[in-house]
């Protein structure tokens, strides 16, 4: 069963009287469990939808509808699968207490790394649902591989109940479904001979797998399960030169790259980044990989869009890994802009010292960088510190944060989207 919780305005829905509130039962005599269900359900013209509505009387809606119209009907949110693994890196293990119940959240979901791109293990996947997968095409899917090798991933995922990933892979990509993979790597675990296995059976997997992307373990001063070693240089370089090695053959052999160290991995090898052409359709951008690539990008292809801001001192709000990154980048931006940038490198007071991606930093670190600041005529902090709903991870409000400094604040994905505003910006 699923329940409705809006219904759009003249639609078909409208029109039949279903409101919110009405739990739809089954689609053509078939019974809906979830979201994939009713999307997949509902792709057909003719429609016998079976329902309780709120008052709890049942009725059966049938209606005909033209190929790709909208029955205007939304979902309430599908209550999430939970994560059945406990890996020793995990990031949510890692947080402090106190913040958010949501964050707290260890979901491992396959209808949403379909729906949304989330990474997923498969290791709570039943025989359903591989059915399902297959039946409804849910295809790429988002795999946190980390490792092919049985052994490896039991200890990696610290669960000696996980399916295997090379048959549960093999298996899906014979009934066509194709994967973005990530390997998540912890020194000593899944590197050097394991990893060599991990991107062999991945390359041998050929079509089936779209991507692949390489991360260094990512530790909190709050990760207290981990107990391996810590990501250095070395270890990262000798990384980057077995993820390289594959990666020259995909693109000798198959004209593409398939795998990729991402960016942290490179700043960690102390290696300079690849350009965007490495990077292709920047398919795993959204994991680390090519974002700085893609930045520089959109920065140089957006220069001649920015405002003049004579005499502006705008000030720029970055974490620690970014920073040697951003000053050419400003410098850029100077030029164009006729502003003097200066970059304010801010420390995340919440997961200390060993985080210094700029996306984690609080409200409250952004308060502790700017107070005072009285110079600045504005601040451009990193648009990924809060949410859609504009609160940070301390749950300071965007608002709040604004209120309390003495210049204006805009949250910027890539400078130029605030910037090429002369009344400052398309996010303000
Ligand atoms: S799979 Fe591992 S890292 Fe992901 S949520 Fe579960 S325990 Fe955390």
């Amino acid at each position: 069963m699923v329940k409705v919780s809006r219904i759009e305005r003249n639609s078909i829905a409208d029109e039949l009287g279903i409101e919110p509130g009405t739990e739809l039962i089954t689609v053509n005599g078939r019974p809906l469990a979830d979201f994939l269900d009713w999307e997949f359900l509902t792709a057909d013209e003719e429609l016998a939808i079976e329902a309780r509505q709120p008052d709890g009387q049942e009725v059966i809606y049938e209606l005909e509808r033209l190929d790709g119209e909208s029955l205007g009907i939304s979902l309430e949110p599908p209550s999430v699968r939970r994560c059945a693994n406990r890996c020793e890196f995990c990031f949510i293990e890692g947080l402090p207490a106190g913040l958010r119940k949501p964050l707290y959240i260890r979901d491992d979901d396959y209808r949403l790394s379909f729906a949304y791109g989330n990474f997923a293990t498969l290791s709570n996947v039943k025989e359903r649902d591989i059915e399902r997968i297959l039946e409804y095409r849910l295809s790429p899917l988002y795999v946190s591989v980390h490792a092919t090798n049985h052994d490896a991933r039991k200890i990696l995922l610290n669960n000696q109940r996980v399916p295997d990933i090379k048959a549960q892979l093999s298996r899906l990509a014979a009934g066509g479904i194709q994967f973005h993979c990530q390997m998540v790597i912890v020194p000593g675990l899944n590197d050097e001979l394991v990893l060599e296995e991990s991107l062999n059976d991945l390359w041998n997997m050929q079509k089936a797998v779209l991507s692949a992307a390489v991360v260094p373990v990512g530790l909190t001063q709050f990760s207290h399960l981990y107990t391996g070693r810590k990501m250095d240089r070395d270890t990262a370089r000798a990384i980057l030169s077995q993820v390289e090695s594959w990666g020259a053959r995909g693109m000798r052999e198959r004209g593409e790259t398939w795998v990729f160290g991402s960016d942290e991995l490179y700043l960690l090898a102390e290696r300079e980044l690849p350009g965007p052409a490495h990077y292709g359709d920047f398919a795993q951008i959204e994991n680390g990989v090519g974002a700085v690539a893609s930045l520089r990008t959109r920065v140089a292809h957006g220069l001649d869009r920015v405002a003049r801001r004579e005499g502006q001192r705008i000030g720029v709000v970055t974490g620690l890994a970014m920073a040697p990154l951003m000053a050419p980048l400003l410098k850029r931006l100077a030029r164009a802009s006729s502003a003097e940038f200066e970059l304010i490198v801010a420390e995340s007071s919440l997961f200390g010292p060993t985080i210094t991606t700029a996306g984690l930093l609080i409200g409250r670190d952004i308060l502790t960088a700017l107070a005072d600041r009285h110079d600045l005529d504005m601040a451009l902090i990193p648009a990924e510190t809060i949410n859609e709903d504009r609160v940070f991870l301390d749950d300071y409000t965007l608002e709040a944060v604004r209120e309390s400094l003495p210049m204006p604040i805009f949250p910027s994905y890539d400078f130029i989207d605030v910037l090429e505003s002369a009344a400052s910006g398309v996010l303000a």
